[in-house]
């Protein structure tokens, strides 16, 4: 039951698909035009665990009759409990709970920026950022995102990001100065398109920001959480950062976002430094709990990288059967990017109209993100829908060069 901006009360900011979904389960939405449809979009990244899994509907279920809301003027056991998880689980010591990546993002380059005012360098704020990064919508994050397309009508983007090509490590040692706090990336970028440099990139940031005393940010809002086969992407790479930040996945659909800190820099972080009022919500914190306790069992990371590795090479299939569709698979774990050749909304559309739901990212590229608990069977007919949606593009195509 669409509608169109003219008779929507909400703001026009998305362009929604022409279906609507009510109910979901596992990997399936329910359309309201009685149709089932795979979802190999997680709800961008968020539903890693498929739609009302029954631990977090139990998690959420069971916190609703306990308590729904505090301040955080006050101490939380249960929120003290996931953050030490979190620590447990990743280089961190210190953990920053709020709703939503943008905020996660926020909260790491500000304390980039306390850290140092706190060693008594306050002209130390600018970050170094990377083409095609995405860091979310908000002011600050806007700025680290840096693309034209996203920053248009907004006026000035707020100072201090100085943006750099992907990769570029010389580009990197030159633009670090006497005002630089931090390097910010994402270990894979999801929006960008699926991309990523060399681990050994990677590698060269830490040491660079180890020998000029700076910050090393990761943006795991759309990586963390298992995503890349790996609870945490920084994982894969041998380097870890000094704040990382965590949104999505992490609450499973229920928003809640983290921004996970060492020791050091969360020096000089003080009571009335930063604060949200939501962030550590209780609710949040217990179905987040409960999917740590999914993620965390035995063998659930060995099965997202099996799975990984089959979807790979089916892709790959489809790729060499389809050339005047597709060129190309890229990505880690179950996120995956199909470079088009065809306009990527025109393939879209077609894996939508086989009951397919995907999501577009940077230049001309198809990302599939299947909940992590997609079955083996599930990826086999998700396969069976693309291959259909390549013949009738590929169809439209030779019909094209007909003409
Ligand atoms: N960082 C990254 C890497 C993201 O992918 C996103 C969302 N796509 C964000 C930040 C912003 O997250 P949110 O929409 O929850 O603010």
């Amino acid at each position: 039951m669409s509608q169109s901006a003219s008779t929507s009360h909400l703001l026009p900011v998305f362009a929604r698909a022409d279906v609507a979904f009510e109910r979901g389960e596992g990997v399936w939405l329910y359309g309201t035009d009685g149709e089932r449809y795979l979802d190999f979009t997680s709800g961008v990244a968020v539903n890693a665990l498929g739609h009302c899994h029954p631990r977090l509907v139990a998690a959420l279920q069971q916190q609703a009759t306990r308590l729904w809301h505090m301040s955080n003027l006050f101490k939380s056991p249960d929120g003290e409990r996931l953050a030490a998880r979190l620590c447990e689980q990743s280089f961190a010591d210190k953990v920053f709970f709020c709703n939503s990546g943008a905020e996660a993002v926020e909260c790491a380059l500000k304390m980039a920026r306390h850290y140092h005012f706190s060693k008594g360098a306050p002209e130390r704020t600018r970050v170094i950022t990377f083409e095609g990064a995405f860091h979310g919508r908000t002011l600050g994050t806007l700025a680290a995102t840096g693309s034209a397309k996203y920053l248009e009508g907004y006026g000035q983007p707020l100072e201090g990001f100085d943006q750099l090509p992907l990769g570029d490590l010389d580009a990197v040692k030159k633009a670090i100065g006497p005002t630089t706090a931090a390097i910010l990336i994402e270990p894979l970028q999801g929006e960008g398109g699926v991309r990523s440099p060399e681990p050994a990139f990677f590698r060269a940031l830490r040491e660079l920001c180890d020998a000029h005393g700076l910050l090393l940010i990761f943006d795991e809002v759309q990586t963390g959480m298992g995503r890349t086969g790996e609870l945490f992407a920084y994982q894969r790479l041998g380097v870890a950062p000094d704040l990382m930040s965590l949104a999505k996945a992490l609450g499973g659909g229920f928003p809640i976002g983290a921004c996970l800190s060492t020791a050091e820099a969360a020096t000089g972080m003080a009571p009335g430094a930063h604060g949200s009022t939501f962030g550590g919500n209780p609710l949040a914190v217990a179905v987040a709990g409960a999917v740590l306790d999914v993620m965390l069992q035995p063998g659930f990371f060995d099965d997202v990288k099996k799975k990984s590795l089959l979807l790979k090479q089916k892709l790959a299939g489809v790729v060499d059967r389809h050339p005047r569709v597709l060129s190309e698979v890229r990505g880690e774990g179950l996120l995956l990017g199909l470079k088009a050749v065809v306009p990527s909304p025109d393939l879209i559309a077609a894996l939508r109209a086989e009951k397919l739901l995907t999501v577009g990212a940077g230049d001309n590229v198809v990302r599939l993100l299947p909940p992590l608990i997609v079955s083996e069977a599930e990826l086999d007919e998700a396969i069976g829908r693309l291959e259909r949606a390549c013949v009738t593009l590929a169809g439209h195509a030779a019909q094209q060069e007909a003409v």
